[in-house]
């Protein structure tokens, strides 16, 4: 199961992947965008950071709450979404950190940001990866595949959901404004989720 030292790894090294890839997500967003995702989404994980420096960090629970802390009240439309979703996986967390819990905190979060966002797959949002993710951790579990196993069927299934949106019109968000525009940009929320699958996977392989 996932241990506080885990969690904390998993998150610095998303934190570590995004900066690294900081131009990426601010040239998706200009394209099909405003341009500010890139900074929208480092400036959150900054406050993150800070949180998890401030602490408590002895459980996943109080990694992920102190992550999602610092998403909601964010500026941009990513912010209070990712702020929802990371505080779905925090309260799985609390009562366990088997491959299960990861699978129903990704359920749940996936479910919580589908409902805010009025998204549904194929709408070109950070949905289109966090569902087919929530959906290969839950379908994993049931097959008794172990923690990382099941990660690694999430990060694919993410990657396939965030490759999808490049080819999809926007049906939500500042990208369904530029119409045709969107088409052959990836959304970057949706990759952001994928990168995010890849962190949990290299820190638990
Ligand atoms: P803004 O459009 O306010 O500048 P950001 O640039 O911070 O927002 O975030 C853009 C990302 O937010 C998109 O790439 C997409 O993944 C996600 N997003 C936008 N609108 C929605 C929505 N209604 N539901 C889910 N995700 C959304
Ligand atoms: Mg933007
Ligand atoms: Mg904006």
């Amino acid at each position: 199961s996932l241990t506080a030292e885990d969690a904390r790894s998993w998150i610095d090294r998303f934190t570590a992947d995004v900066d690294d890839r900081f131009a990426d997500l601010t040239d998706l967003d200009r394209r099909a965008g405003d341009g500010d995702y890139g900074t929208n989404l480092r400036s959150a994980l900054r406050r993150a950071s800070a949180n998890l420096e401030a602490g408590p960090t002895d459980s996943p629970e109080a990694v992920f709450t102190a992550v999602a802390n610092g998403f909601l009240n964010t500026g941009g439309t990513s912010g209070p979404l990712f702020g929802m979703w990371f505080r779905e996986f925090a309260k799985a967390f609390a009562t366990a950190t088997t491959a299960e819990a990861v699978a129903t905190g990704a359920t749940n979060a996936a479910a919580v940001v589908q409902r805010l966002g009025k998204a549904e797959v194929g709408h070109k949002t950070m949905v289109d990866a966090m569902v087919p993710a929530a959906e290969a951790l839950t379908a994993a579990v049931e097959e008794g595949t172990d923690l990382p196993g099941a990660l690694r069927s999430a990060a694919t299934a993410a990657h396939e959901g965030a490759e999808s949106t490049e080819e999809l019109l926007a049906r939500r968000g500042r990208a369904s404004y530029v119409g045709e525009h969107a088409r052959g940009v990836i959304d970057p929320g949706a990759l952001t989720v994928a990168w995010f699958f890849d962190a949990a996977v290299s820190v638990t392989a």
